[in-house]
């Protein structure tokens, strides 16, 4: 894509929800020639996480949960690379190709819309024996593991390892991991039928969720008819309860008990992602959120005689304004390119409600309005950890992570395909 060099530059950075719609909505609300718009992700696709859960359990495909950046955008410049840091004050980013070397990128606006990662905790044998849920790759792996084990045990003899291979414990209690426990509970109870060799009785669901209840989003009365349903259909969830290791194809929890598995899905929350927040001089808090207004952009209005955090848009130059209808686009709940790309239109398990996708609210800064992000991780649960720019903490740890074409059918590019929990 030509760059004009006399015309603002927006940086947008991370293609996926919020930054593919705010690319869409800019290249909708932009005049030709108004700006220049860049939008860089390590993946040529954006993904739509909510159907992760269906993508496990094989109730679609994974080529329904993603869509093509350079089929949809077509006046945005796309770069296949990550954004490695951001210079605020000099307005530059370094951007990192997968191959070849790093270089810098001049902005006048930027959108930071990295989005989140697993979180974990420093727990033995997880980061290398569990499989997150935030790729399309990862529900794969999961979909790709239950489907082989079955087959393995279905040529095996009743008694210990054929137990393993049909048990699932699936950890964290929230929306994801409730979602993604009860497909899988489905997709187990149809595969019976398929093996004349296995029953019901020889499957084995364990949820695990360290707090007292599941959902803390919906209310106390409808967790507790969830997990009626789900222990109608014979799925165990353990409240109160930590997993402590999981070696040698054991699941152990604080309670003293050990589960013998050989599928354990991570969804015990998310962080913010490290690469690109720590990577920088924008303001993070100290949960490594970057700190933003009610207007999810980074600084402080210009009229004092404007509601603290309120924008100016009417006061703020052609180009700030660009940023604000950046910021409307990152609040845009609608997903059209995913159900015109779906096959099927899915539900959720009935007993599992939506939440509008969080924001934050923070209020601080020290510059005039500048960047607009999106606080993709959930508030109330991203942790505090140190890290290095660019490096991957303990909590990011990537293992057997491999490239392949796997699940990017509808983007026809490769991606990675990961045996543990992944994040970038
Ligand atoms: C299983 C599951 C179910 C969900 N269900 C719902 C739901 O029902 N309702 C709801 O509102 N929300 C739901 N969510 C949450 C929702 O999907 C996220 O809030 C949303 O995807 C966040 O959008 P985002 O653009 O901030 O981040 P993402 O969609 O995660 O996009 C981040 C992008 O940044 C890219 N990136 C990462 N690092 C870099 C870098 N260094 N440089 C450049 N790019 C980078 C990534 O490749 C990715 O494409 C669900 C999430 C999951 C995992």
């Amino acid at each position: 894509m030509p760059q004009n060099s006399t015309v603002p530059k927006i940086l947008i950075v991370g293609g996926g929800y919020a930054g593919f719609y705010t690319a869409w909505k800019l290249e909708k609300h932009l005049r030709k020639g108004e700006a220049d718009v860049t939008m860089v992700d390590p993946l040529p696709y954006m993904t739509y996480q909510p159907f992760l859960p269906e993508v496990a359990a094989g109730s679609i495909e994974a080529r329904h949960s993603v869509v093509a950046h350079r089929r949809h955008l077509k006046r945005t410049n796309v770069i296949t690379a990550k954004v490695t840091n951001i210079n605020h004050a000099q307005k530059v980013a370094t951007i990192t190709p997968p191959v070849g070397d790093s270089y810098e990128f001049a902005y006048d606006q930027i959108v930071v819309t990295a989005g989140a990662v697993s979180r974990t905790f420093p727990i033995p044998g997880i980061a290398d024996n569990a499989i997150g849920l935030k790729t399309i790759e990862e529900a794969v792996a999961i979909r790709d593991k239950v489907m082989s084990n079955f087959d393995k045990a279905a040529s095996l003899p009743a008694g210990p390892e054929r137990d393993r291979l049909l048990s699932v414990v699936v950890v964290g209690g929230g929306f994801a991991g409730i979602e993604v426990f009860a497909e899988l509970r489905s997709l187990a109870s149809s595969l019976v039928g398929k093996y004349p060799q296995l029953s019901f009785e020889d499957t084995h669901f364990h949820l695990i969720e360290a707090m007292g209840r599941i959902m803390p989003e919906v209310s106390l009365k409808t967790s507790e008819w969830v997990l009626k349903d789900l222990a109608k259909r014979g799925a165990n969830v353990h409240l109160d309860t930590q997993v402590t290791g999981a070696i040698d194809g054991n699941v152990e929890l604080s309670t003293g008990e050990v589960i013998p598995t050989d599928v354990i899905v991570w969804t015990a929350g998310v962080m913010a992602n490290p690469t690109v927040v720590r990577g920088g001089d924008l303001p993070v808090e100290e949960r490594g959120r970057i700190q933003t207004r009610a207007d999810l952009r980074v600084g402080t209005p210009r009229s004092s005689s404007k509601a603290p955090g309120r924008p100016v848009t009417s006061r703020l130059s052609p180009t700030s304004r660009v940023v604000a209808s950046a910021a409307s686009a990152c609040r845009t709940p609608s997903t059209p390119f995913v159900r015109r790309n779906s096959s099927r239109r899915t539900s959720w398990p009935s007993s599992v409600a939506r939440t509008p996708r969080s924001t934050s609210t923070r209020t601080s800064a020290p510059s005039r309005v500048s960047a607009c992000t999106t606080a993709s991780s959930s508030p109330a649960r991203s942790p505090s950890r140190a890290s290095s720019p660019g490096s991957r903490t303990a909590a990011t740890t990537v293992s057997r992570c491999r490239r392949g074409s796997a699940s990017s059918a509808s983007s026809g590019a490769g991606g990675t395909t990961c045996g543990s929990v992944a994040t970038w």
